[in-house]
């Protein structure tokens, strides 16, 4: 062998439609140019320039993988993504999930990377979600620009919740409460302790005073909740009934269960912020996973917009117009209005030449509008709207609307929702404060070997567990 090739070959369990795990002999080999990844003898993957080969050494168990099976990626796979590897000089790394142009290094005419929405370049690969060989296998091939060094002061134990906390800390930091406000976190588990951590610790930099409460169904995390900075700890049924309408000003919803949406927009009054991607219909909409995934908010359409009012980029704003009625005056002439079948569209946006090739905002009447407007074409993962577009409700909408539209049509609930976040971010947060240093060792609770993964997901699922950490061998190296 040259220098430039390499090869690995090692033994992981594939996670298939069946929701079970099945073994399969993996082998990468690497020539300089890329790599080709081999199942069992055969090509399933290849990859051009731009990653790298690390070992896993840890990765944690999140609600995305539970849920892997809902989402619309291809399986079997090795699934894992949030992930603690090492390089050949035992140097540790938290691994940035999506492998766009930008992540690898590789040019390309790519409008998403090049706006700096590289975590939505629709060529990426995600690790341990879509083709991408996850976590829970010994080795990965990593994005080399998404390899961020963990610091000293950083332990393993909170190193591997890198991936979940930077998201947590994006919802914190997109929610940005104001002076006074109220905000709850529902159903506060894996993925919601690290929210609270993340608000708790927002709260802490900018000196922005408000209230945190933990709405929680097990009293068991009621401590928990408290430690990672919550004011309040509220136990609630699965409808909240012991609290009142829009007691909340914000609601992050992190509970991974459609039934708790219509909940959180009972308890909003201002804004509720969606973290779960558990691929299931929720609310009256089929496509909320794929909202979170692209990061778009739902708002009611108004001329005090921000999408109209903000300042002027010289191209005006691109919608799509969906609804019979005719838009209004008042937008024709603050926009770029378009309309038509949602496909025809969304071919019209990407045909732009400058900037993204989607609309900025889509308005709709109904959930089968904004469903449209979130994947226009069936079987193709892409949205009419770009990532981080608005999809404006007209007032008089469709009397199908779910609650949820209703709630933001009728009285001006915004849903918003994030997805992935800086892990440059949450490294600097995680290394500088000494309450989040620990986060590890307070929220997981069980540790399996890899060859024990499917015992490690049984136990996940379970109520006994908050965050389950699957560990590989340290032994064992290239062949
Ligand atoms: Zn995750
Ligand atoms: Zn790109």
């Amino acid at each position: 062998m040259t220098e430039a090739q390499v090869t690995v070959a090692f033994d992981a369990l594939d996670y298939g439609s069946d929701q079970r795990f099945a073994a399969a002999h993996y082998r990468f080999y690497g020539d300089g140019h890329g790599w080709r990844v081999f199942r069992d003898g055969r090509l399933v993957l290849e990859l051009g320039p731009g990653y790298r080969l690390l070992a896993a050494r840890q990765c944690g168990v999140c609600s995305t993988d539970l849920a892997r099976h809902h989402l619309p990626f291809p399986l079997p796979q090795v699934i894992g993504h949030e992930v603690l590897a090492v390089d050949d000089r035992g140097r540790r790394y938290v691994i940035e999930i999506n492998a766009s142009h930008a992540a690898r290094g590789v040019a390309a005419d790519c409008a998403f990377c090049r706006a700096g929405l590289a975590t939505h370049c629709p060529d990426r690969r995600t690790i341990g979600i879509h083709d991408l060989p996850g976590g829970f296998g010994r080795w990965l091939l990593a994005p080399v620009h998404a390899c961020l060094e963990v610091p000293a002061a950083v332990p393993d134990a909170t190193a591997v919740l890198v991936e979940p906390f930077a998201a947590a800390l994006h919802a914190a930091r997109s929610v940005a409460p104001h002076a006074g406000e109220r905000i709850a976190v529902l159903g506060p588990r894996r993925l919601g302790l690290l929210v609270v951590a993340a608000f708790a610790a927002e709260r802490r930099r900018r000196g922005v005073q408000f209230e945190l409460t933990a709405l929680l169904r097990d009293s068991a995390l009621a401590e928990r909740a408290r430690e990672f900075g919550a004011d309040a700890v509220v136990q609630v049924d699965d409808r909240a009934s012991g609290l009142g309408d829009r007691a909340f000003d914000v609601v992050v919803d992190t509970t991974g269960n459609p039934d708790a949406l219509p909940v959180a927009v009972r308890l909003a009054r201002r804004e509720v912020h969606l973290k779960s991607t558990h691929g299931r219909p929720a609310a009256g909409l089929r496509h909320l996973t794929e909202l979170v995934v692209d990061e778009l908010a739902l708002a009611p359409l108004r001329q005090d917009h921000p999408v109209w009012t903000g300042p002027a980029t010289g191209a005006r704003p691109r919608v799509a117009w969906l609804p019979e009625t005719a838009p209004p005056a008042w937008l024709v002439a603050a926009a770029d209005v378009r309309r038509g079948d949602t496909a025809k569209l969304a071919a019209s946006f990407a045909a732009d030449r400058d900037g993204l090739p989607r609309a900025d905002v889509a308005v709709a009447a109904s959930a089968a509008q904004v469903d449209a407007a979130i994947r226009p074409i069936v079987g193709a993962e892409v949205a009419l709207v770009r990532p981080r577009g608005s999809i404006l409700l007209v007032p008089e909408l469709a009397h199908d609307a779910s609650p949820l539209l209703a709630a933001v049509a009728g009285r001006g609930l915004v849903l918003g929702s994030s997805r992935c976040g800086d892990f440059a971010a949450a490294l600097d947060l995680l290394a500088h404060d000494a309450l989040l240093r620990r986060l590890g060792e307070r929220l997981v609770t069980h540790r399996f070997a890899a060859a024990d993964l499917p015992a490690a997901f049984a136990t996940a699922r379970t109520r006994a567990c908050i965050k389950a950490v699957v560990e590989h061998p340290t032994t064992g190296g290239r062949s």
